[in-house]
């Protein structure tokens, strides 16, 4: 059986179990069912090639190296054992064969795979699988253990036939067999699209559990018509938009049920989510419950601390801002107050809340989803609502396979009155006619956002933020620009915001910790920097901050010389793309799913073998299969999540 070693081994590829080695699919095959005489070896294609060997040597040039010859081939070792040489060197003794398999150049084999067999040893009939493995794990160790493991597991079907022939899928077991032992000839897209749809189906699965599950916990009922939310309704600073209406609507009645509400709100940037959330935070507060608001940045949560604070404050509601930078003793205090806003932090830390009734997290994409999916494990019998609020909407097929557990509601009308946002796309050398361009807003009552390309906050990557800053402060005399970035203390970057807010400041010069939330509807124009270095969707963020206002708003995109193709394709995607459903869609295409899927933090991916983009069709398929199969046999829907999640269940369970 496997050693110790090779159980940690297996533990790094994520293989705790058999059914994880049967599911460790090979990433491509080699042909070694056929044998290709050198002289007719294709270049830059490995082959298998057999020759009898005719003498080993250790040569010294042009370093030390063990060839081998062979009739019309040889080999070459850079590295290689002694028992190596005394392998060939009997081998040619016996008039004994090597089959190598490798690229051949110019009669020249280096550091091929090989055996020694004799004379008409018979050939491989399956196509040799190649699998990712890790150090000090072989590809024939690998090999052995999972045919083993398809010999030790009862394959059978968890899908039943009904469905199978629905969908036209081929047998799980003959799929994983081929696919880990491939005839040669014989198509396996069947069986990958087997594979495929036994993922999704098992996240589609895992999903509705997840959501009928939430059906049997228990959470306040937050009835809503109280005098908070009244009185604020009465004083409302604007008149909702229909879809704003709907949305709340969608929301309290949600709150009303004593089971915890999980409700995704998305609505492109500017379309008004954080004033919903307002009065979400009063329905609980008028039933005697705390709410929360999480926001992905220190300067988002002390926005809406500041903005809820205008709003509430003839209300006399007890408003609490949680930050880096609050003594401890006063956190205490702070966890009392009737709505509490802060970052993450809130929710780690073991922060308690006596009576928390609503937790609202802003900007959630920001959280990937796997944290969403880990967050939901820490509530326990009982659990707060919970509100998640997006600007970037989900492509359809992503939001079917991570997101089935949520309702979603959203806002798909802007305020009135509000311009599209022009966008420009001008040379960095341009310059002076960007500054005069700030220069002529500022002269209007306006102000300005200059935005800098700092790709990582450290102190020496704020270098060129620092620099920017001052050769704008030189560049604009007269105006008063500030600076803003991630590194300074909270205190100071909500003094740097309030001046903002106020006019106090013409031209603001900043990282992208303005990128999601922050809103100064007085601000119409936005610049940034080396824009082709950021990506599509944080492009629509940024330029999302202007046009809040009703006055006509720019964005302009400042690039440099030389551009990447994929940097040309993404400033002409934001520039000819205004709607930002269609701007996600594009950034799914070019990013790939595992950024919306946040696994570039976690290195493990949601879905291994699906691609919600490119296997669309077969998402849909898997979502009406999904419906079908918990209605007419729900213990064959669990034995398929349990086969297909395994190890991994446990993030995905509700
Ligand atoms: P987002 O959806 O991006 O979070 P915000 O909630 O920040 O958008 O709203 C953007 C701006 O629009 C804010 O200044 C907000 O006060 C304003 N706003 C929201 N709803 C309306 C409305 N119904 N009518 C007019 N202005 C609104
Ligand atoms: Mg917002």
């Amino acid at each position: 059986m496997k050693s110790k070693g090779t159980a940690g081994k297996l533990e790094k590829l994520g293989l705790r179990s058999r059914f994880d080695l049967i599911l460790h699919l090979p990433l491509r095959y080699e042909d070694e069912t056929s044998i290709t005489p050198p002289e007719l070896a294709p270049v830059g294609k490995p082959v298998l090639v057999e020759a009898r060997v005719v003498r080993a040597e250790i040569a010294y040039r042009p370093k030390r190296q063990l060839v081998v010859h062979a009739e019309g081939v040889a080999l070459r070792f850079f590295n290689f054992y002694g028992s190596q040489v005394r392998q060939f060197e009997r081998a040619a003794e016996l008039g004994l064969r090597v089959r190598a398999f490798g690229e051949v150049r110019g009669g020249w084999m280096v550091h091929p795979r090989y055996r020694i067999v004799v004379e008409g040893e018979p050939l491989g009939e399956a196509l040799t699988p190649i699998y990712s493995t890790t150090a000090g794990l072989s590809q024939a160790e690998l090999r052995t253990l999972i045919l083993q493991a398809l010999d030790a597991e009862a394959l059978d079907d968890t899908i039943p036939s009904f469905l199978r022939e629905k969908y036209q899928l081929k047998s799980f077991e003959e799929s994983v067999r081929l696919l880990h032992r491939p005839v040669p000839g014989v198509d396996n897209a069947a069986a990958w699209r087997r594979m495929k749809f036994d993922e999704l189906l098992a996240h589609q699965l895992s999903m509705k559990f997840a959501y009928r599950a939430r059906r049997s916990r228990r959470a306040p009922p937050l009835p809503g018509n109280g005098a908070l939310v009244n009185a604020f309704l009465k004083r409302l600073p604007f008149r909702l938009t229909r879809a704003q209406a709907r949305v709340l609507n969608e929301i309290t009645s949600d709150l009303r049920e004593p089971h915890p509400m999980q409700r995704l709100l998305q609505g492109d940037v500017g379309s008004g989510k954080t004033i919903i959330a307002a009065i979400a935070c009063l329905v609980a507060a008028d039933a005697g419950w705390q709410a929360a608001v999480m926001a992905p940045t220190e300067i988002l949560a002390e926005q809406h601390w500041r903005k809820f604070g205008e709003w509430f404050a003839p209300l006399g509601v007890e408003l609490a801002w949680l930050h880096g930078g609050s003594p401890k003793k006063q956190k205490k205090a702070l966890l009392d107050a009737q709505i509490i806003i802060g970052t993450h932090a809130l929710i780690q830390e073991g922060v308690g809340f006596a009576r928390l009734g609503l937790a609202i997290v802003d900007e959630q994409h920001r959280f990937g989803v796997r944290q969403r999916l880990t967050l939901r494990q820490k509530a326990d019998a009982a659990q707060p609502h919970q509100l998640m609020m997006s600007a970037t909407p989900i492509p359809r097929t992503l939001y079917m396979t991570a997101y089935a557990d949520l309702d979603v509601s959203t806002i798909d009308e802007l305020p009135p009155g509000r311009q599209p946002v022009a966008t420009r796309l001008i040379a960095a050398a341009r310059r002076a006619e960007v500054l005069g361009r700030i220069r002529d807003a500022v002269g209007e009552g306006q102000q300005a956002y200059w935005v800098c390309p700092v790709i990582e906050e450290s102190k020496e990557g704020l270098q060129t933020a620092l620099e920017t800053y001052e050769t704008l402060v030189g560049e604009l005399k007269g105006l008063r620009v500030a600076l803003l970035h991630g590194r300074l203390p909270a205190e100071q970057k909500a003094a740097v915001m309030d001046d903002f807010s106020h006019n106090r400041i013409h031209l603001l010069v900043c990282t992208t910790v303005i990128e999601v939330g922050v809103d100064v509807p007085n601000a119409s124009l936005m610049v940034i920097e080396s824009a082709e270095r950021f990506g599509l969707a944080q492009l629509h963020q940024l330029r999302g901050r202007v046009g809040r206002g009703a006055r006509d708003s720019v964005c302009i995109l400042l690039f440099g010389e030389r551009l990447s193709d994929s940097a040309r394709g993404r400033l002409q995607a934001i520039f000819e793309n205004a709607d930002g459903f269609r701007v996600a869609e594009l950034d799914l295409k070019l990013r790939g799913q595992g950024d919306f899927l946040g696994e570039r933090q976690s290195g493990n991916p949601l879905l291994r073998f699906a691609d919600v983009d490119l296997d669309q069709g077969l998402v849909l398929e898997a979502q009406a299969a999904a419906l079908q199969l918990i209605e007419q046999d729900p213990a064959a829907a669990r034995r398929h999540v349990a086969r297909w999640l395994g190890s991994r269940q446990e993030l995905l369970r509700a």
